[in-house]
């Protein structure tokens, strides 16, 4: 194995010409070993920030390699892209690289170079707020380095032979703000890679013909066409379901359909991640709750407890697996079954790498923080942007269910990373004040989550696409102003004593300062 720091060291096996296909991503979204807050700093923080990081990280430009110079690890997405090909082309004509050895691996034979991102022009939920928030250069670090990376493919010798597909959640700010020249991409892919319109795809760029500069393809709709990689991904992450069911107008995952994957081939690419070197596992996830009672005669809503503590009991328990995290969940089911909550929470905390001194009782500080949508606390609101939020109970107990779900969460040493969305379309002042309240109904009850808020962005193609709410946090009203600061004030109660807790106060005071 080879860091950045070390000279890579090519096989005979390399091909001197270049491989046919070439998969990629930007480096902020390949690596994984600096921990899940560099990775939501990258997300959110401008690029003049990016000293903060390197001084706390200095190493997290070092990524891993293996002995023919290829990626040791990648996004999930792009495994998934590469298993779909294994299926048609020869294993030496893909290679899987990091940016930074893109000359190595393209050459005149190559014919393909396929990007996977999620925020190359910096326009997502989280991250438009908070650059705004600090500062005129609105860049985020993940875009600066996914821009990065166009750079370098648009300036390669090889670049008129072959074709630059773009795939992954972040297509469509290219296709929405017309960037493919700039940015040198032909062809905009939408959907998963299991597809065979992307395998057509990818024939006619091997052919060299022209293609189209964007095309949607068809999500998967039974369980048994997921492909699972059989290779290492970027923070151990393995896909546990898509879809998820509630319905929300603002959700983009919501538009796939609702599967759970099989419990085995979920198994083997655990043992596929452990095997190539990792120790840390993540399943991937609208809401782990829906996980083993879709489209069984139960309603997905109320839980299949005894498969979801068999199926965490078996991740957590696999040799090799050192850590592992949960990452989205709803918070009803927390209220339709406490035990539930209980029994995973034994099965997973001790291979929790989040500790939280100022709030966990575990012996170690241990604690789990899935992330979860509050997104608003106005029922009047609710009804209108996720009228099945709550489901199974009615979305009018809305802020009760939040209450008493956290109350279950807290007690298990859950405290949830959760969202909100400010700005809404035709949201008003009482509606921001009811969301202040539940806050306030949180810390006066004791109970602690993390709370996110972002504004409004019209994500594309879904059901609130052509809706427009606040855009700019120049727009916010001052009740607007107090939600956010209130948020970020409760996040820091728990992280006072931390290293980055001055800078973020610093630079959220000076952000009101400007809003309001
Ligand atoms: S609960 Fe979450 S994942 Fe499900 S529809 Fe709503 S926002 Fe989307």
């Amino acid at each position: 194995m080879h860091t950045a720091n070390s000279e890579i060291t090519l096989d005979q096996n390399t091909p001197v010409r270049g491989a046919r296909i070439v998969l990629t991503a930007p480096l902020t979204e390949i690596i994984d070993h600096a921990g899940y807050f560099i990775q939501m700093s990258m997300a959110s923080l401008p690029m003049w920030l990016e000293g903060i990081l390197n001084r706390k990280y200095p190493t997290w430009r070092n990524v891993e390699y293996n002995t023919d110079g290829s990626a040791r690890y990648m996004p999930a997405g792009v495994r998934v892209l590469e298993a779909s090909l294994l299926r048609h082309y020869a294993a030496e004509d893909i290679a899987c690289c990091s940016p930074a050895d893109l000359d190595k691996f393209i050459g005149p034979d190559t014919r393909v170079v396929a990007v996977s991102t999620h925020n190359p022009l910096g326009v997502t939920f989280a991250a438009g707020v908070y650059t705004s928030i600090f500062g005129s250069s609105k860049q985020p670090i993940n875009s600066h380095y996914s821009m990065e990376l166009f750079d370098a493919i648009k300036a390669n010798a090889h670049r008129p032979g072959f074709k630059v597909i773009v795939g992954g959640s972040g297509g469509w700010q290219i296709t929405q703000t017309n960037s493919w020249e700039r940015l040198s991409v032909d062809c905009v892919v939408e959907g998963r890679s299991e597809s065979a319109d992307v395998l057509k795809l990818f024939d006619m760029a091997l052919a060299g013909e022209a293609l189209p500069k964007q095309v949607d393809v068809v999500h998967p709709k039974d369980r048994n066409e997921i492909l699972f990689p059989d290779k290492r991904t970027t923070f151990g992450v393995v896909e546990m379901t898509t879809g998820c069911g509630r319905r929300c107008q603002f959700c983009v995952p919501d538009l796939n359909p609702q599967i759970d994957m099989p419990k085995d081939k979920m198994m083997a690419a655990v043992r596929a991640n452990v095997r190539e070197g990792n120790k840390q596992i993540s399943l991937a996830t609208e809401d782990m709750f829906i996980w083993g009672q879709v489209h069984t005669n139960t309603p997905f809503y109320f839980p299949n407890r005894e498969a979801l503590v068999d199926l965490y009991k078996s991740v957590c328990e696999t040799p090799g697996v050192e850590q592992h995290v949960l990452s989205h969940s709803t918070i009803a089911p927390a209220l339709v079954d406490p035990i539930m909550i209980e029994q995973i929470t034994e099965v997973c905390i001790d291979k929790s790498p989040i500790h939280l001194p100022y709030l966990s009782k575990h012996p170690k500080f241990k604690a789990l923080v899935p992330l979860v949508g509050l997104e608003t606390g106005s029922v009047r609101m609710a009804k209108q942007i996720m009228p099945s939020k709550g489901v199974p109970f009615p979305i009018e107990e809305w802020p009760s269910v939040l209450v008493r779900g956290l109350e279950v969460m807290n007690k298990n040493n859950w405290f949830p990373a959760m969202t909100l969305i400010i700005g809404n379309p035709g949201e008003t002042d009482e509606d921001v004040k009811d969301t202040i309240d539940l806050i306030y109904e949180v810390e006066r009850r004791g109970l602690f989550a993390f709370f996110i808020p972002s504004i409004f962005t019209p994500l594309h193609d879904t059901r609130m696409e052509s809706k427009k709410g606040v855009s700019e946090t120049r727009e916010l009203t001052p009740l607007q102003w107090q939600l956010m600061m209130k948020c970020w004030k409760m996040n820091l109660r728990p992280g006072q004593a931390s290293w980055w807790a001055p800078t973020v106060w610093r630079l959220a005071r000076s952000g009101s300062g400007r809003g309001s």
